[in-house]
């Protein structure tokens, strides 16, 4: 029969899954010593069979009996006795921490009989006991019976006011009677019932509560936001009463065993005399600093010093903890490993390194890819203290300055003009979209992290601060207001779209230092700055674990030169059609209209040398390094003019009875190019095999920049990559013709150059056996594959439906985000497996956008890729991570 309840004595920290965070944490505690007090807790396992079947599972309320008399026996109270009661507190606790998100219903076993044995054993302090008794209905009346909380709320004030005060400590034991006798009134009014005097049933009903606020919607936002699995579950933890609020020596506390910010030694936390927990956190008084307890209660706080202690040593790392002291007596209630922001995890982890505390491997998994990320946005100085106009949701992070706009056209408009813009939305939708392109930023009045605004923000790594429910934005008046003040369209803000803040004018923005050190402007042994100094030491731990190496997608030489210093080890990724956009759009439609071979070889031999320029460019830039370069992979319509806009122009031009010959072909050309499901035409391989003379060009043009390289001195090491290939003999075909111009340009330079594919197609991934025959090297290209294996269109799914997706938990991220290692993943890893076999040499990579995912790296480790390629700026993330999976 599975086990579904633990005393805190039979659980350690390690069972984190089954007793959530907090339970084992309080065992752990229990069972080094420390003093908490007495409690078990009920499993994650027990919550997801009640949340499965909506029922408590069989055997729980049995177990739950046994481990209530044991606690019953160890404090020598019985629940909810009336002479001399025991009380409980009734706690969640995930295995992740979800602070605040889920419930706790303190006092549990308060009756009306009961609260005056809590007043004898309190010495005869009804004000206490009838507070714990109003609390008591409070909370469970909000937590367990969906009471809405304001009502109590108003309730207090009522009392107050009649007292004239606004202080809760005026109001004394006959008021606090008077105010439980309303709380009654108003628990009754919304559930129909009386207040349930059974102090098991309150146990029973508060279990169930906490059970069910696991699915709670901020619960489900927050876990989403958080990437926190859905199914998990939360653990209860039913723990016995200590109170600080019995009178002056008395009284609650948080604390960090180091500083959370900096890593520094020593004593930080609050206290405050005479309160219960949920006041400090609720700030309804003024807290004194930690060090000030030593004079109130000298003994408590040296033994509480001796237990920070004990805990840094256990844990080996910053611990955070809340306590009670009830009458002298100190007692634990919470320990766990400290949140940080994502500069102290760098910095605590090189210093518990130089303390001896850790090594570098464990220092690895300190940190994460996500926490540098942050690290590595441009932060405002605002060391000239910039007038604060509101504050929202920081969504996507960044500091972004520019002019107000409030609709994308304008947006687009004046960025056009060269303006930088912010544009600022009551909530976007898709429609914003080229706006939200245009714009440095995005500042909406509604909507949380997962808003569309966010999301595409953070999609397209644009800075965005969203549900800035104080800014009432008027788009017909082009202008927003906040508490009196009015922005118009062009005036200046600033928006932090980490702290969420949002400035009025122009905040100085602060390249990040870890980006400085990055690109080689700012040297780790001559800064005292323990950021960059701890990052450099973490980076080259990492480095020297990692086992797959990292490239960059790249496709041009100031990008090259970027990724390089970033510690790029090659290009895995130059995408061509770049090269095909601005002043050599017009030989591109010359290409498209040719008439015959000689018309088209001519604009061929013309792309030839613009072509053959930006590969010297980034061959000198890699020199020595594997640059994989992509033959063209867009539908080549893409590079024409847009049909309706055209077709327009030329029906104005006609009725003026202007020339329009070649714009008239041009016409034609876009309507018969034009494609229903383009991503699914005629582009990449395709075209290769459908214009003659296009990819032979882009080869020759690969091939004489290497030889011009080699020839000049360079070692140059150039991949050509075909692709979207979907059937081996696809591939063949381009190989032939490759090789024969390869054979033709290299000659005798010494120049090497590979041949091999990408694997973006599923049918290719189902048949990399036979593709593997015909290529030296596969590189998989995940934004397509995700986007075929799924058939998510990769430019509309976002914004359109992948919001409902998410709220349903059918994924926990966007499988464009990070690798969908079920059905995406097991693609790749038949694909390793098969191209191994038929080509034990074959080179694997990846290039798609989850390269510089910090999970898909991991995966990419897992299944064996010599490389992962990602955008420059990705790079150090991915460094890090390999190095984080290699150990
Ligand atoms: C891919 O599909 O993963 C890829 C890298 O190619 P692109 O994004 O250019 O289609
Ligand atoms: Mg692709």
């Amino acid at each position: 029969m599975t086990k579904f309840v633990y005393d805190f004595a039979e659980g350690n920290k390690d069972l984190r899954d089954l007793l959530g965070g907090k339970g084992a944490n309080l065992a752990e505690m229990t069972n080094i010593g420390l003093p908490v007090p007495p409690g078990f807790t009920i499993t994650t396992e027990a919550c997801r069979a009640y949340l499965d079947s909506g029922r408590e599972p069989e055997g729980l309320a049995v177990e739950i009996a046994k481990h209530l008399d044991g606690l019953e026996s160890a404090m020598g109270r019985k629940l909810g006795e009336p002479g001399d009661p025991l009380l409980v507190s009734v706690r969640s606790g995930a295995a992740f921490s979800m602070p605040g998100m889920m419930e706790t219903v303190l006092n549990v076993g308060l009756n009306d009989a009961s609260v005056d044995g809590l007043s004898r054993q309190a010495g005869g302090n009804d004000r206490f006991a009838w507070d714990s008794y109003r609390r008591l209905i409070q909370m469970f009346g909000k937590t367990v019976c969906d009471v809405p909380g304001d009502e109590f709320e108003h309730a207090i004030d009522a009392a107050k006011q009649a007292k004239s005060t606004d202080d809760d400590l005026d109001l004394d034991a006959d008021d606090l009677r008077t105010l439980v006798g309303s709380f009654k009134k108003i628990f009754a009014k919304h559930t129909g019932r009386d207040f349930p005097q059974d102090p098991k049933e309150q146990l029973d009903l508060a279990i169930r509560a906490v059970f069910e606020s696991w699915n709670a919607d901020r619960a489900v936002l927050y876990r989403r936001q958080e990437r926190i699995p859905t199914d998990l579950g939360t653990a209860v933890n039913v723990v016995a009463m200590v109170f600080g609020n019995l009178g002056a020596d008395s009284g609650t506390g948080v604390a960090f065993t180091r500083d959370p910010a900096s890593g520094a030694q020593g004593t930080y936390g609050d206290y405050l005399a005479n309160a219960q927990g949920e006041d400090v956190v609720a700030g309804i008084r003024n807290t004194i600093p930690l060090q000030d307890l030593e004079k109130l209660d000298k003994t408590s706080y040296a033994e509480l010093m001796r237990i920070m202690a004990t805990l840094e040593e256990h844990y080996k790392d910053l611990c955070d903890i809340e306590f009670t002291i009830e009458r002298g007596k100190l007692w634990m209630l919470q320990t766990r490993v400290g949140k940080r922001t994502a500069a102290a995890a760098f910095i605590i982890a090189a210093q518990l390194v130089d303390e001896g505390v850790i090594d570098l491997d464990e220092a690895l998994h300190r940190v994460t890819g996500a926490q540098l990320g942050q690290l590595m946005f441009p932060r405002f100085d605002l060391s000239g203290r910039p007038s604060q106009l509101a504050k929202g949701v920081g969504a996507s992070p960044g500091a972004a300055v520019g002019k107000v706009v409030f609709d994308a056209q304008t947006a687009k408009d004046m960025a056009a003009g060269g303006d930088d813009v912010i544009l600022v939305r009551r909530e976007t939708n898709p429609d914003d979209l080229p706006g939200m392109i245009a714009a440095q930023g995005i500042l909406t009045s509604r909507g949380g992290k997962t808003s569309h605004a966010a999301v595409v923000a953070r999609g397209m790594g644009k800075t965005c601060v969203c549900g800035a429910d104080t800014v009432v934005v008027d788009v017909r008046g082009k202008k927003f207001s906040v508490n009196g003040t009015t922005v118009a369209e062009g005036d200046v803000i600033s928006i932090d779209g980490t702290t969420g803040k949002i400035y009025l004018g122009e905040v100085p923005v602060q390249p990040s230092e870890v980006v400085r050190y990055f690109e080689g402007t700012l040297d780790p042994a001559q800064t005292d700055d323990h950021l960059v100094t701890a990052v450099h030491r973490i980076m080259s731990h990492a480095d020297a674990r990692r086992r797959l190496a990292v490239r960059a997608n790249s496709d041009t030489g100031t990008d090259s030169a970027r990724a390089r210093r970033f510690g790029a080890q090659g290009i895995g990724l130059c995408r061509t059609e770049h090269m095909f956009l601005g002043d050599r759009r017009e030989l591109v439609e010359r290409l498209i209209l040719a008439n015959t071979p000689t018309e088209r070889d001519a604009a061929l031999d013309e792309l030839l040398p613009l072509q053959r320029a930006d590969f010297v460019e980034i061959f000198r830039e890699m020199d020595g390094l594997p640059v994989t370069v992509r033959l063209i992979d867009p539908p080549l319509h893409e590079f024409l003019p847009p049909l309706e806009e055209l077709a327009v122009h030329v029906a104005v031009a006609q009725e003026r009875g202007e020339d329009v010959g070649r714009d008239e072909k041009l016409l034609a050309a876009v309507r018969r190019m034009h494609e229903q499901n383009p991503m699914l035409g005629l582009r990449g391989v395709r075209l290769g095999l459908v214009i003659p003379g296009l990819f032979g060009m882009q080869v020759r043009a690969i091939v004489e920049a290497a030889v011009d390289r080699a020839r000049a001195g360079g070692t140059p090491k150039p991949e050509i990559m075909v692709p979207l290939v979907g059937a081996v003999q696809e591939l063949e075909t381009v190989r032939t013709e490759a090789e024969r111009i390869i054979a033709e340009v290299v000659a005798d330079s010494g120049v090497e150059v590979l041949i091999g594919t990408m694997i973006e197609v599923p049918r290719a991934a189902l048949t990399a056996g036979q593709i593997a025959e015909a290529a030296q090297f596969f590189s998989f290209g995940t934004n397509d594959l995700t986007q075929m294996s799924w058939g998510f269109s990769r430019d509309d799914v976002e914004g359109a439906f992948f919001w409902r997706y998410l709220e349903l938990g059918i994924f926990g991220i966007s499988p464009f985000e990070s690798i969908d290692r079920d059905g995406v993943g097991r693609l790749i890893r038949i694909a390793i497996e098969e191209g191994r076999a038929a080509r034990p040499d074959l080179k694997l990579g990846v290039c798609g956008e989850h390269g510089g995912d910090p999970d898909s790296v991991h995966f990419f480790h897992e299944v064996g890729l010599d490389y992962v390629s990602c955008s420059p700026f990705r790079v150090p993330i991915a460094r890090l991570e390999a190095g984080r999976a290699a150990v």
